[in-house]
Order: C-alpha cells, then structure tokens, then sequence
C-alpha cells in the first residue's frame, strides 16, 4: 500500500522559532499551487505503477506544510478527488488515513464540513500553547480560546481523529506555564499529542532575539523536565507515548508518521517534499519558486536524490527503531552495554525486545552513537 504526502508551503506569516521553507502570502496562490501539483502527479505516476506487479492502493495520505488549512476547501478538494483517482486499486477510500494539517483559525464550520466532505478524516492543528502571550511571542495567529473552539467545530463536523502539537521549553523569560498548558490540552480529549522542543534555527527571528540578548537560549533542564513532566500526565491520562515525540490513545496512532518510523516506501508531492523507496531517497527543490518554475517549464522538480549504502541503512534502522515503542531486539545490544543502560533508567527489556524509558528518549542521539560507535548523519 502506498503511503503520500503533498507538502503545502504556504503560511500567512512566519513564526518566531520557524526556519522551513514556506511561503509567506497573504492571498495563496491555490490555482497555480494545485495545477502544479497534478502536473507534478502526471510527471511521476509512471514512476509508481510497477508494470507486472499487483496495483497497490493509498493507505495513508498526508497534507502536511506550511499551512495546507490556507488552500481554499474546493482546491483541497479538487487535490484530493486527483489523488484518490491516480490510485485506483485503493479498496476503500473510507480505510485511509487522510490527513490535513491546520491551524485553529482556519477551522471554520464550513470549511471544516467541507474537509470531512473530501474525505479528510484526520486534522493535526498546530495549536502549541493555550497562553495568549507565548502565541503572541510565538508570531502565532491564534489566541488560545481558539484552540478549543476548532476542536469543537471539527467533531461537530464529524472529524473525532483530532492531533494538537505543542511546544515546550521556551524560553524562561516567558514564564510559560507547561503544566497548565498540558492540562488544557488533555481536557479536550485528543486523540493523539505530539511534542516537540523548541529548537534554535539560523535565521530564525528567535536565533535573532537570542543574538541580541533580548531572548534567552532553551536550556537542557527546562527541556529534560518538561518532557518528563509531559510523560508523567499523557501517561496518566490514558496516552501512550509510542514515538519520542508522539503519544496517542489507543488504536490511534498516526499511521502516516508509523510508516516513515518503520522505514516503508513513501511518496512526496509538492515543493521540499521528500519520496523513499526503500533503498533511496529523492526530493523536490524547497522553494515554491523554484519548484513552480520547474513545473511550468515541464522539468523535473526533484533537487537531488541519494542511494543508501548498507551502513546508512542499518544506523537509519537502529535509530528508527529506538525512536519508537517497537525498540531494538536484545540480541542487538552487547550485554554488558544493555545491563549499563537498564542500570542508568534509559531503557527497559520488554520480552524480547528492548525499548527507551522517557530518559533514553531524552540522549536517544547519545544511545545511538554509543551502540553504533558512528556519529548520527544528519
Ligand atoms: S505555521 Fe508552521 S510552517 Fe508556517 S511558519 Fe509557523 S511553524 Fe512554520
């Protein structure tokens, strides 16, 4: 089964900790933006259909950015209707995983019925905190009630499948309250949380206030203790943390995100989108520029493409693997290495399988390097 994702660059503006490459608009050039991609489409479905073998459907697909919440919902549409039609030999339409990103101030009534209509049955909404100062601070659109009120109009509109992403370990000027914000999050019951730490980026406004003095650096403790505090509630309020940075209840995890996790094939659509194979790798040129350009002179918008060695692969499948709940068999571990690590808190033998502790996931790059003597390749 094929797993797609169609990367939308556009965003209204650029968030303070953010160095993707977006395009600010303030009015989005969907028409051109969906012509591009079905060209795009047209270009490498050939690419995709193995003469010979049995056709394989979609099981999962993913809008993700950027802001595909800013594309109007009958571009969304048209966008979707062309991709369930380039893969035919999908049996249900109503067994993928489709799913958009948003943010709370695109979610509307009517757009939000509109998604649902397209068959999007999944929204992951970049909700990051419920303090207005820290959204303020965050160059953020929405305010925190916003937040709630999305939420409330997806499941009106029959999306139940809601993901929030958050962000912690801001800055400690900004006295952010991340147990209050935790606890906002679990109170609306979403299906799933994912979590991420901010980090500084060049030529981010953030990497520009820290120069300047007039924002300080995240620090390791506030990281290490605020995800730990994040483990401790999710834990206890029924989630389970199945990635480092992803807890779900159960039987709803994102199967889009498993599917990069256990290494299956992917494909990518749209600009800086990335397509694996299995053995290698390709992806398209980052700008919207550039990538439009291409297209509208029937080039190829891929940028480049590499070919796994043997021992990218095997650090790829260790790191993978310990990222996630899946763990890494015992017998991957010297004995000696396993009885330091189960000592030390980080990991825990599960059967026959060995899995981090939230303390692991916390040096998982350290683990790695430590288990495989080679430095993470970026
Ligand atoms: S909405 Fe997302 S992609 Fe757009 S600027 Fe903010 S963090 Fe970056």
């Amino acid at each position: 089964m094929h797993h797609l994702y169609l990367h939308v660059p556009f965003c209204a503006r650029r968030c303070s900790y953010c160095d993707f490459a977006i395009a600010v608009r303030k009015v989005v050039p969907a028409a051109e933006y969906v012509e591009c991609v079905l060209q795009e489409l047209a270009l490498r479905a050939s690419g995709w259909v193995d003469p010979g073998a049995t056709p394989r459907g979609l099981e999962t697909l993913y809008l993700g950015g950027g802001t595909p919440s800013l594309l109007p919902p009958d571009a969304i549409a048209t966008l979707l209707t062309s991709l369930f039609d380039a893969f035919p030999s999908t049996p249900s339409l109503d067994a993928v995983e489709i799913t958009l990103e948003a943010n709370p101030e695109d979610v509307t009534p009517a757009a939000a019925a509109a998604w649902r209509r397209s068959r999007v049955n999944r929204v992951s909404l970049g909700a990051q905190s419920f303090d207005d100062d820290v959204l303020r601070w965050m160059h953020r659109s929405h305010d925190g009630a916003r937040i709630s009120a999305a939420v409330r109009t997806l499941r009106g509109a029959g999306i139940e499948n809601v993901s929030l992403d958050l962000i912690f370990a801001l800055p400690a000027e900004l006295e952010r309250d991340w147990s209050r914000d935790l606890e906002e999050a679990l109170a609306l019951r979403p299906a799933h949380l994912s979590l991420y730490g901010l980090t500084v980026e060049e030529r981010t406004p953030l990497a520009r206030w820290i120069s300047r003095g007039a924002s300080s650096a995240p620090d390791d403790e506030r990281y290490a203790a605020e995800y730990l505090l994040a483990h401790e509630r999710l834990e206890a309020a029924g989630y389970h943390f199945y990635e480092v940075s992803n807890a779900a209840r159960d039987g709803l995890r994102s199967r889009h995100n498993s599917a990069y996790w256990s290494r299956r094939p992917y494909l990518g659509l749209g600009p800086a989108a990335h397509s694996y194979d299995g053995t290698s790798r390709r992806w398209n040129l980052a700008q919207w520029e550039a990538y439009r350009r291409a297209l509208h002179s029937s080039a190829s918008p891929v940028a480049s493409r590499e070919i796994l060695t043997p021992e990218q692969r095997e650090l790829e499948r260790l790191y993978l693997a310990l990222r996630t709940d899946e763990g890494l068999p015992v017998t991957a571990f010297p004995p000696d290495r396993l009885t330091a690590w189960v000592a030390a808190g980080w990991v825990e033998v599960q059967g026959d399988r060995v899995v981090c502790r939230p303390e692991g996931w916390l040096r998982l790059d350290a683990l790695v390097r430590d288990l495989t003597g080679t430095p993470l390749v970026a």
